[in-house]
Order: C-alpha cells, then sequence, then structure tokens
C-alpha cells in the first residue's frame, strides 16, 4: 500500500487552518532568515511561505545576501528572540562558508526553535520530554507512521543513516517509551558490516542516505514498511528516493513514493511546531524566551 504524504500533509495542515482560525487576538507567526541564492533554499523557503498563508500563520521573511556577516545575522536572530509577536523562528540551511550554522542554531532562542535544532531541544528529545520541539523531518515520519495506524511498538526498526537532522533524531523519537514509539531500533551507516542481513531484518526500513534508488528489493524483507526519506535528482532531471522503488514495493505492506512521501511531511510539521510555540506562549506568557546576553 502507497503511503500518501502528500494527503496527509493536506489534512495535517487543514487541522492546523481551522485551529487558527478559531483563535482570537494575534495569529501565529513563523519568521523565515534566508541567506545567499542557494537555489534549493529558495524553493524550499517559498514553499513553507505558502503553506504558512495557506493555513493562516503568518509569515515574515528576510533575505539577505551572502555578503551578511555572521554578527549581522546574530544580531537578527536575536531581534526575532525578542519579539514576542514571533512564535518559530528558522533559518534555512546551509548558510555561507564565512557564518558558522551552528553558532547561528544555537543563538534562537530554544523556545521558538520549531526546526527542533537547538542543543536544549536535542536533549529534550533524548530524554522524552514533550515539551520541546522534534525536528521537522523524524516527526513527519512518526506523525506518517501514526496516521496509517502502522504498529511501532515493538517492531524492529532499521534506520540508514545517521545525519543529525535525519537518522540520529529519527533513532531517539522512535526509541522512546511513548506512544507511537517503543520500537527496537539499528542505525546504520556506511561503515555498516552486513548491511543486506542488517536490512533483511527489518520490520520497518527507514532510508535516509541520500543515494538515488540504493536499497533494492533483496534487502528488504517480505511484507516490511519501507519509509524513503531521500531527495535525489538524477542527470535525466528525474527526482528519486533512496528506494529502487519499482522493484521494493512488490515486497513492502507500505511504502513512500518520491516525490509525494516524507518531503510533504516536513512542512506540516513545521507549521505544527510553529502553532505549538504560539499554544505555549499563550498557555504560559512569562515562560523563557531568550538566549541573548
Ligand atoms: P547526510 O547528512 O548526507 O547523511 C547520509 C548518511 O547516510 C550518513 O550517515 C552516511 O553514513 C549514510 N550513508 C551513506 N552511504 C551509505 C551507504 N552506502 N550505506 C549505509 N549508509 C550510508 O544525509 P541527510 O541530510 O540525512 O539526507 C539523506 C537524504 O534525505 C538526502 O537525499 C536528503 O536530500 C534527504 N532529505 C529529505 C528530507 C525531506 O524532507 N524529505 C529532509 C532531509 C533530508 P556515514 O555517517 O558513515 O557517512
Amino acid at each position: 500500500m502507497l503511503i500518501d504524504g502528500t494527503a496527509i500533509a493536506q489534512e495535517i495542515q487543514a487541522e492546523i487552518k481551522s485551529e487558527v482560525n478559531r483563535l482570537t487576538g494575534r495569529r501565529p507567526c513563523l519568521a523565515v532568515v534566508r541567506v545567499g541564492e542557494d537555489p534549493a533554499s529558495k524553493i524550499y523557503v517559498s514553499r513553507k511561505i505558502k503553506a504558512c498563508e495557506e493555513a493562516g500563520i503568518i509569515s515574515r521573511s528576510e533575505h539577505h545576501p551572502n555578503t551578511i556577516t555572521e554578527h549581522q545575522l546574530l544580531g537578527i536572530v536575536h531581534k526575532l528572540n525578542q519579539d514576542h509577536t514571533v512564535d518559530g523562528i528558522l533559518v534555512q540551511l546551509p548558510l555561507p562558508d564565512s557564518i558558522d550554522a551552528i553558532k547561528i542554531t544555537q543563538a534562537i532562542d530554544p523556545a521558538k526553535d520549531v526546526d527542533g535544532f537547538h542543543p536544549i531541544n536535542v536533549g529534550k528529545m533524548l530524554m522524552g520530554s514533550t515539551d520541546g520541539y522534534l525536528p521537522c523531518t523524524p516527526l513527519g515520519i512518526k506523525t506518517l507512521l501514526e496516521r496509517y495506524s502502522i504498529p511501532v511498538s515493538g517492531k524492529h526498526v532499521v534506520i540508514l543513516g545517521r545525519s543529525n537532522i535525519v537518522g540520529k533524531p529519527l533513532a531517539a523519537i522512535l526509541m522512546q517509551n511513548q506512544p507511537g514509539c517503543n520500537a527496537t531500533v539499528t542505525v546504520a551507516h556506511s561503515k555498516t558490516e552486513r548491511l543486506r542481513e542488517v536490512c533483511l531484518n527489518a520490520d520497518i526500513l527507514i532510508v535516509a542516505i541520500g543515494k538515488p534508488q540504493f536499497l533494492k528489493a533483496d534487502m528488504v524483507k517480505e511484507g516490511a514498511v519501507v519509509i524513503d526519506v531521500g531527495i535525489n535528482r538524477l542527470p535525466s532531471k528525474a527526482l528519486v528516493g533512496d528506494v529502487d522503488f519499482e522493484h521494493v514495493q512488490p515486497k513492502c505492506s507500505y511504502i513512500t513514493p518520491v516525490p509525494g512521501g516524507v518531503g510533504p511531511m516536513t512542512i506540516a510539521m513545521l507549521l505544527s511546531n510553529t502553532l505549538k510555540s504560539y499554544r505555549q506562549t499563550q498557555n504560559s506568557p512569562q515562560r523563557y524566551r531568550g538566549t541573548e546576553k
């Protein structure tokens, strides 16, 4: 069965819109900062802004030239941290080499870190605390599994890839003693030996390595669930995932397509985290804001 990420993302965005429409007073607001002329970043940011508009979330977008200094960008982040009408701050990566992306990520107020990359939120995620923000792509994958009622508890989840934005946080999330989690997780990477054997043991196989059509049918157990996170552009310009979809699909109980699988969920989770931040502010206006001195 095909997992329709576009449909689930639309469903979630409609739920967010309906909640935002019921709000009295100010609306939730996401600030998006883009630096330079990276074409992919331009597309991602415009999709995020469009999704905000459709859901009734205010988006405040800033675009700065490559020549902006780290100090200036830190100043912008600090200003947004202090702005009580801003619920979420997203600095689109990658940043120019002249700017330390880690420094910028750490300057964002953890209470507004809707990307979930700040070490405080990473720590909360690891500890299973629910008041932080989970990074959008792993959260989107967890949500897809939930919405399709795919059992995760007690299952063997094998994750290919250990990046800080997908593999590692996904492992940390799915291993928690929480609803929708409780998996037995194996994380594989480029040094993993007997990878085919490891994959064949998976009830749920999640592939996030950035290698076009890497996962072949002989690496997949009959009836497994396969989630393809990869986005790869072939020389032919075709967009493919990390899974050899055509040959893997017949063996799966569920599989995500590319495009239309995990991708749309990432944006839906960004909106969801922004609304979560808004709600937390409304419930506790005095909550800790601001990491700046
Ligand atoms: P990344 O930072 O490049 O990390 C790739 C990971 O894959 C590394 O851990 C690497 O292992 C592992 N790897 C590489 N070759 C391997 C192999 N032959 N066997 C096993 N593991 C291997 O990747 P990423 O940022 O997580 O992105 C992965 C893919 O997901 C990309 O195609 C990206 O575009 C896509 N993506 C999609 C979304 C979305 O919203 N749908 C979001 C984020 C990323 P080592 O650590 O040993 O090097």
